[in-house]
């Protein structure tokens, strides 16, 4: 009985889709993929590991929130009363996966919303743009070849379901595909001659995002990794990972600084300022750990 509904349905949303949706583009110039007997995308608490092992692989501190809306038929990076979301619907990442023929596909479709975040891109009303699409893609190439995506793993997604042309809010799907492939290649340590025709440049490195004056980086100058405690309103603090290796980049989202505890509860606070670097450092005198900015 389920089989017959599923495939009743299936066959309607075919006719739908060869009509009157055939071609609807999403506000990231991606079409929106068939639906799909296929299901491999299970639910939203697999997202949220995926973003999880996202954010690890690049040490970056989460500044948005996931969540899952059914019915949507889409994935977007949005902000909604000064709080940053990635909005997605479930059976559009599995149609997606259904689509592309891998998992890989929604992932990087995550990975791609999650580079408008990382990007600042959401902030103006602008709305898409070439450039910001680009940046979204070089992003998603990067951290897919991070959690271990093959190149043609990190492409699939875009392969199948980009606009083929340009517009004013998305670049040509072979721009994208360029665009991914860089990111890729970057994070593989494979370096790349960008053709400066494909016009708009990705930035050479995303992570982190030094030429970004609202972001604030943290360096750990100690032998073991750590936990900080950071709040961009001074009334609640969130416990962030540092490590030694590895600068940490934050984004306070509320002023154009923050504060940095020690310490969840108690202890000195201090406050960081956009676009500073920090470092974290033992003080022989204080017999504590501080903070001391960068020059
Ligand atoms: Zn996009």
């Amino acid at each position: 009985m389920r089989k017959y509904i599923t495939l009743l349905s299936v066959s309607a949303s075919l006719f739908i889709s060869s009509s009157t949706i055939a071609q609807r583009v999403n506000q990231c110039g991606i079409i929106i993929p068939p639906k799909s007997l296929q299901s491999n995308f299970q639910s939203v608490y697999e997202a949220r590991g995926y973003i999880n092992t996202m954010l690890d692989s690049i040490n970056w501190k989460e500044n948005f929130n996931l969540e899952e809306q059914n019915g949507i038929n889409n994935a977007y990076a949005t902000i909604i009363r000064n709080k940053r979301y990635i909005v997605y619907d479930n059976d559009f990442l599995e149609n997606l996966d259904g689509y592309a023929g891998t998992k890989w596909a929604s992932i990087s479709v995550l990975a791609h919303e999650m580079g408008h975040h990382y990007r600042n891109h959401v902030v103006d009303t602008r709305g898409s743009t070439p450039p910001k699409e680009i940046e979204a893609d070089y992003f998603s190439g990067y951290v897919m070849a991070k959690l271990g995506a093959r190149k043609n793993e990190a492409l699939a997604a875009m392969e199948k379901i980009a606009s083929p042309t340009a517009s004013s809010t998305h670049p040509a799907k072979a721009q994208r595909l360029t665009a991914i492939t860089n990111g890729w290649n970057y994070a593989m340590g494979i370096s790349t001659t960008n053709n400066p025709t494909t016009a708009p440049q990705p930035q050479k490195n995303p992570p982190p995002a030094s030429d970004d004056a609202s972001w604030i980086y943290l360096s750990l100058y100690g032998n073991a990794d750590m936990n900080v405690y950071l709040s961009d309103n001074g009334k609640d603090y969130t416990s962030a990972p540092l490590k030694t290796n590895q600068p940490f980049v934050f984004k306070f989202e509320v002023y154009n600084h923050g504060w940095l505890r020690f310490a969840d509860k108690s202890g000195p606070t201090f406050k960081l300022l956009h676009g500073k670097d920090y470092a974290i450092i033992w003080s022989r005198r204080s017999n504590n750990w501080t903070v001391i900015p960068v020059p």
